[in-house]
């Protein structure tokens, strides 16, 4: 059993883009007034209890435990019955956004990620329906509970044996999506670590580069519309504030934002199936990507999107049967992929890996990932110590195991 996520482009009419409208200012409010309340809990336990207080207090009592998605869930029922407005939305939504805090925190709290913001105007992005009814989908429509039908493109298939879980909807500067989770019922044959094998890795100077000696170039749709970015913003900043024109303006703004993600996603996905295409196991570096994004790389590092890449890579691996592994990142550059002798730091302008051990020369990038492919087929319990003479991609003993031919689900 397995979820994947189809997402179609909405046509809703201007009465259901109005109710699409006043349902995200809703769940903004209900996400904020809920983040105030966890937020005021926490400050109150940061404050001593003798404080002044002038600048903090303590009011929360001290057997007050945090609030939870339950405890916020049975309020949000109770002020129900005071605020018509919240009545006027589907109940499981709101609930979603409660429950949608409750993820951010957990982040926080498990995953280092920062201290939940509360969302400005226009800030809430989407909304979750987490059960559709039966018949949800109805030729070219989608039925949502207490909306009704929707119009969208099919711009893909639905297969029929698919359970529709639930429903997203986003809104974009292109228009509203529908994002459908569907879920099948199905077993997918475990992906075992045979074959022809791959390491990548990614960098500045080339997007990624591969153990077989491939560069591949860095895309940067970001500094290619740069200027025409430059330039839209501008032409806002040159409106009057609250103008419509100044809101024209920033809806070109936005429209080229995701213009640019688009290209990447793009990108990505075409990449990442031309390496599905080589080999059947590929191995990636495991990032450290808050880490780089924090330093003096940040522009660029984002704007690879590296994560989402590795993110793309390992989705298209599953869909295409390729065994896909990350394996630890720590000095890929300053070891020797021939002779697995530590090499020193490299300064990042130095663009050539030259051994002075083995004398073994190659690009720096490819070299890495030659580490990073020997690395992955260690982890994997292939016995590879060192890269053969001169071939400097794949190791002899590995390309001696035949490749088993790839057997992808016939659903993909
Ligand atoms: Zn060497």
């Amino acid at each position: 059993m397995f979820n994947l996520i189809y997402e179609f482009k909405l046509k809703p009419t201007s009465a259901q883009i109005a109710i699409f409208g006043e349902w995200l200012e809703q769940c903004r409010r209900v996400y904020n007034y809920a983040l105030c309340e966890r937020k005021d809990w926490v400050n109150s336990r940061k404050c001593q209890i003798n404080a002044c207080s002038i600048k903090s207090e303590y009011i929360i009592p001290a057997n007050q435990p945090l609030p939870t998605y339950n405890s916020q869930a049975v309020a949000l029922t109770q002020a129900k019955k005071k605020i018509p407005a919240l009545k006027r939305v589907h109940s499981q939504v709101l609930q979603q956004t409660l429950k949608r805090l409750q993820l951010a925190f957990e982040g926080m709290w498990k995953n280092g990620r920062g201290f939940p913001r509360y969302k400005k105007t226009g800030q809430m992005r989407s909304f979750v329906f987490p059960q559709l009814g039966v018949n949800s989908i109805q030729g070219n429509q989608v039925k949502l509970p207490s909306i009704g039908l929707v119009r969208f493109i099919i711009s893909r298939p639905i297969p029929d044996d698919a359970v529709i879980k639930q429903a997203r909807i986003v809104r974009r500067a292109s228009g509203w999506y529908v994002q459908l989770t569907l879920q099948w019922k199905i077993d997918i044959p475990e992906i075992s670590p045979s074959g022809t094998s791959l390491g990548i890795d990614v960098g500045l100077m080339h997007f990624a580069a591969t153990s077989n000696g491939k560069t591949f170039p860095n895309p940067r749709p970001f500094k290619r519309l740069e200027s025409k970015l430059k330039s839209l913003q501008k032409k806002v900043s040159s409106k009057r504030f609250g103008s419509n024109n100044r809101k024209k303006a920033q809806a070109k703004v936005s429209r080229l934002h995701e213009r640019i993600a688009n290209t990447r996603k793009n990108y990505h996905w075409e990449l990442a199936h031309n390496l599905c295409d080589w080999v059947d196991m590929i191995f990636a570096e495991n990032l450290n990507l808050k880490g780089l994004a924090r330093g003096m790389l940040a522009k660029s590092c984002l704007d690879a999107g590296w994560g989402q890449f590795l993110d793309i890579l390992s989705q298209c691996c599953f869909k295409r049967g390729v065994y896909f592994q990350k394996v630890d990142a720590k000095g890929t550059s300053q070891t020797c992929p021939k002779c697995l002798k530590e090499t020193g730091k490299k300064k990042l302008s130095k663009r050539v890996h030259k051994c002075q051990h083995c004398g073994y020369t190659c690009d720096r990038d490819v070299a890495a990932a030659q580490v990073v492919e020997i690395r992955g087929l260690e982890a994997v319990g292939h016995t590879v110590v060192k890269l053969s003479e001169g071939k400097g991609n794949i190791p002899e003993d590995v390309k001696l195991c035949l490749p088993t031919k790839k057997e992808s689900p016939a659903l993909l």
